[in-house]
């Protein structure tokens, strides 16, 4: 399955603009764990992350092949779309659901950049991956729903404008269905910071502005829901296959990140008189991690190709964000072996991307939940959980 060519301007532009990010710069944001300011507001000007934004309302109207190839660029110089990647994604709840007057409010704005709508509050930290056990509730009060809860792992909360939020609008026991009552709030997080929203930032292995925020008798105006009350988690889970595979594009800019590294010191490393890559013990895992991202790479334009054309994508969705998490993942650990000790050097950028790149076999789904999902959804076995 070859890529079309009209991507590669894109793919030359996206790695024109990251050439100006180089290795200092993600390294001195990492021992500060900053956000990269300079490099989201030169992303947002060029555009590019307003790919997914229809044109009718300011954005540029790419496929998801191009926005895939956006975030595999980006990965592939060894920048981190993690910082950004949400706000290419996240408004497609809104775009599919929300009502005309929201859309008109806020996609142009978004697309112009002039508004961050990168921050989804999904997960809890007490139902975790169960999302519809999950606690917060929105109670409708007149012309407003009053929020109370918690929620984890909402990652760039503090640099975002507004916020997707799921929450619980009837009581599970009351609802008509499993999957109903829960409801999608696009909060406006300028509205009520320090009025009902807190916002802390936890600490991670990498740098990735993630947060806990906390809702307390939070007042959003009633015309922040999104769609219809208690159909939330279906709209949620229609925005699920564009993130897996935006997600599953940037492990593929990881894993050639990695192989390019590895390749480019194994031909000039030497070691017992000759370069460690003529030795097959080293060549071999280099070659193996190469081809475990084709594989994954295929995997991500078959479901970017179903999602085009309007097709069910779910499980070529969950399989290619797996296999490219995994194939980022193998040669992450290949790269640093191959660089023997240099591969811990901060200055030689690697331990960073391997520590950025660990995430995606855990989020945005864990590897555990994708197979489970093909278990029972592609091979019809019985359900587990
Ligand atoms: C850095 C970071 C950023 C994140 N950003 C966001 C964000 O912006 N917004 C958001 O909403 N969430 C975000 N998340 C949350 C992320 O989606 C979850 O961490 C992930 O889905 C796993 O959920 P959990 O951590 O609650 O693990 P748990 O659900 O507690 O699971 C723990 C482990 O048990 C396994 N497991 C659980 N149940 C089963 C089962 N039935 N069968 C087999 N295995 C099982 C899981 O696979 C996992 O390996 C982020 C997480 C991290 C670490």
């Amino acid at each position: 399955m070859t890529e079309s060519a009209d991507l590669a301007p894109i793919r030359a532009s996206v790695r024109a603009l990251c050439a100006n990010f180089p290795g200092e710069y993600w390294r001195r944001l990492d021992r500060e764990r900053a956000y990269p300011e300079e490099f989201v507001a030169a992303l947002t000007k060029a555009g590019f992350l307003a790919a997914l934004i229809p044109e009718e309302y300011g954005g540029s109207g790419l496929s998801i092949h191009a926005a895939a190839a956006i975030m595999e660029e980006i990965q592939a110089s060894g920048c981190n779309g993690a910082a950004c990647h949400a706000q290419m994604y996240t408004m497609g709840t809104l775009l599919r659901h929300g009502s005309i007057a929201q859309k008109k409010r806020y996609l142009p704005a978004i697309a112009r950049g002039e508004l961050r709508l990168q921050a989804f509050g999904v997960t809890e930290p007490t139902s975790g991956t169960d999302t519809l056990s999950l606690r917060t509730t929105a109670v409708r009060s007149g012309d407003a729903y009053v929020i109370d809860g918690q929620k984890i792992w909402t990652s760039r909360a503090e640099h975002s404008d507004l916020m997707l939020l799921l929450a619980r609008t009837t009581p599970r026991e009351q609802a008509k269905s499993r999957t109903a009552g829960l409801s999608v709030f696009l909060v406006d997080m300028r509205e009520v910071a320090g009025k009902g929203l807190t916002i802390r930032p936890i600490r991670t292995m990498m740098n990735h502005a993630t947060t806990e925020v906390f809702f307390e008798n939070m007042r959003v105006p009633a015309d922040s829901l999104v769609g219809a009350e208690g159909e939330g988690f279906r709209y949620i889970l229609s925005g699920m296959n564009a993130e897996r595979i935006l997600i599953a594009a940037e492990c593929i800019g990881d894993a050639k990140w990695f192989i390019d590294e590895a390749t480019a010191y194994a031909r000039e490393r030497v070691v017992f008189g000759r370069p460690i890559g003529q030795n097959q013990g080293v060549q071999f895992p280099i070659a193996r991690a190469y081809v475990g991202m084709r594989a994954a790479e295929l995997m991500v334009r078959e479901a970017a190709a179903l999602y085009e054309a309007d097709k069910e994508c779910g499980a070529e969705a969950n399989m290619a964000k797996h296999l490219a998490a995994e194939a980022s993942w193998a040669a992450a650990d290949m790269c640093v072996q191959t660089h023997g000790g240099f591969g811990f050097a901060e200055e030689f950028d690697i331990e960073r991307k391997f520590r950025e790149t660990r995430l995606y076999t855990v989020a945005p789904i864990s590897t555990n939940l994708i197979l489970s999902h093909i278990a029972e959804h592609v091979l019809g076995l019985p359900r587990s959980y």
